[in-house]
């Protein structure tokens, strides 16, 4: 639902930032998708498969005359996959429609009237070219899994696939009654049919972007885990891998439902699925149906994939109940899940197991910006949707998230957190909403802040010394910003100050290029150490001079 295009046509406001609207995506402010029902018949003769879909639409606006989706059009270049629409029925009547550029454009059949609320039934069918794979599984079995992410739901759901309209879905599924099928929601229908098919109905009564809609049609080993809140949480697996994907799925799940509950807000969906699939590589975060690689189940509970599962939980709040406006602010979902994988690991497993995650993410901002010094975080080179994310988006946006910890302190930050999710929960947000929430708690402007870090390039370079002034029984710094680049950011800094038996942290401010630091210091300092707790994203050659 796009309540958030409404907000911004009655209160316009615009970023001084960033252009508000670089996403180059054809939004339509007078459109809104409520809810899509995909009746998908799926078989084992074939792999294409038919869908008969119904979505429903709210007009906010007068004078529409059509309704534009996308689907991929089946085509020689795609070696004959893709969909090919048949009609389009409202009311009983037939529509006339285009279908071309992989646009399907419905005329209406008459001028849409403000507030206006129509359903639209589409018949399709095809070999999804991809986002829906159809192969099998490691073990030789039969499988179809969805693979939406970024923007593939379109290759065999016919969609406004884009972040920026969220609605409720629906799968009714049609399949051979030896699958299983696990998709978004609650499962309300399930019903043997004639000719060894069986149909499946799940709903997802809260609204989410595309890329979220998940569909597994398989042969399973289901368990139902436990609870929370009255939701189920389940393990779904390869019967091969029962045992060990059991035991994997395990934990941390339920502990890390509590953990973000309790300190975000409340989850929101109806239940959450951990399935073994063969359509991702690593997790897909699928609203309550979370998806991973099928070689992630190995039966040892390693640390590598529980932290996935961690990022894939932590993404039911982040990413997917508060969604990112346009594509440019995706770290606004990656760059959230991957620091509250941090934090929920700070919580369950300990400050030092924190502070080694918060060290191995700078290695890897490190080593990208090596070779990617011109990357910034927010962007705006979405003509190719695969470099929609980079290991930067993940790791630097973690890193800034920590680093605005460290500077609105730590109760203030999550006061802030709480309070954007309660504000944007299954709605849209943008970097600059974000930023206004997190200086209406802390009462700092922080457009520096998001501007050197977010917008800008660069990398934080200190090099400098210290001395003792033993007249005046200061502590003089000298520090100069030192990269190459053009950046430069003002930051406050920790200065950890250690005499025989003494020791203290002063907050120094970094505002300049070059600073010259004074403070008074009542022992004899031995040693001074810069940032001491590991809050900020910096290389320094500090020493006595
Ligand atoms: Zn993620």
């Amino acid at each position: 639902m796009q309540i958030r295009l409404l907000l911004l046509l009655l209160f316009p406001v615009y970023s001084l930032m960033a252009l508000p609207f670089s996403d180059p995506y054809p939004k339509n402010p007078n459109i809104d998708a409520l809810n899509y029902r995909f009746s998908i018949k799926v078989s084992d003769t074939t792999d294409e498969i038919s869908c008969e879909e119904t979505v429903d639409i709210r007009y906010l606006a007068a004078g529409e005359t059509s309704l534009r989706l996308d689907l991929i059009k089946a085509s020689a270049k795609l070696e004959n996959k893709g969909m090919v629409v048949s009609k389009v029925i409202s009311e009983g009547k037939t529509l006339a429609f285009t279908h071309e550029n992989d646009v399907l454009t419905i005329e209406l059949p008459a001028p849409a009237v403000k507030n206006q609320r129509s359903s639209y039934i589409i018949h399709y069918k095809g070999i999804p070219a991809t986002g829906l794979k159809i192969a099998n599984n490691k073990y030789g079995d039969r499988t179809f899994f969805s693979d939406n992410w970024p923007n593939k739901g379109r290759n065999w759901l016919a969609t406004i696939d884009h972040p920026y309209d969220k609605a409720t879905c629906e799968f009714i599924v049609t399949a051979p009654d030896h699958y299983q099928v696990v998709s978004n929601g609650l499962k309300v229908e399930e019903t043997n049919l004639p000719n060894s098919e069986r149909r499946t109905h799940w709903k997802q009564s809260v609204p989410i972007a595309t890329w979220l809609y998940v569909l597994g049609v398989a042969e399973f080993a289901v368990q139902y885990v436990g609870e929370f809140d009255g939701k189920s949480i389940e393990t779904w697996v390869y019967p091969q891998d029962r045992d060990a994907g059991f035991y994997d799925f395990a934990i941390p799940t339920k502990s890390a439902l509590a953990f973000y509950s309790d300190r975000i807000g409340p989850f929101s969906y109806e239940k959450l699925a951990n399935i073994q699939s063969n359509s991702v590589s690593g997790g897909m975060e699928a609203a309550s149906a979370i998806l991973y690689s099928e070689n992630s189940v190995v039966g040892d509970r390693n640390e590598r994939w529980r932290n996935v599962v961690i990022h894939e939980v932590a993404h039911q709040w982040f990413g997917n109940a508060v969604t990112e406006y346009d594509w440019d602010d995706v770290w606004l979902s990656e760059g959230f899940a991957t620091y509250f994988t941090l934090l929920f690991i700070e919580h369950q497993y300990g400050r030092d197991a924190f502070v080694e995650g918060l060290k191995k993410s700078k290695k890897t901002v490190d080593d990208f910006y090596i070779k990617n010094p011109d990357y910034r975080i927010v962007h705006d080179n979405l003509s190719d949707m695969s470099k929609v994310v980079s290991i930067q988006t993940y790791q630097k946006g973690s890193w800034i998230l920590h680093m605005l910890r460290g500077i609105v302190g730590t109760d203030v930050f999550w006061k802030g957190i709480t309070s954007y999710y309660k504000k944007y929960k299954d709605i849209n947000a943008t970097t600059d909403d974000f930023r206004s929430v997190m200086e209406e708690v802390s009462g700092l402007d922080l457009k520096p802040f998001f501007q050197q870090w977010l917008y800008q390039p660069g990398t934080l370079k200190y090099k400098g010394t210290w001395q003792f002034d033993k007249k005046k029984q200061e502590v003089v710094i000298a520090l100069d910003q030192v990269q190459k680049d053009s950046s430069f950011f003002e930051m406050p800094l920790e200065v950890a100050v250690y005499g025989k038996e003494n020791e203290f942290i002063k907050t120094i401010q970094l505002d300049k290029k070059s600073n010259t630091i004074r403070f008074p210091v009542d022992f004899i300092p031995e040693k001074l150490v810069l940032d001491p707790n590991f809050l900020v994203l910096m290389e320094a050659d500090f020493k006595k001079g």
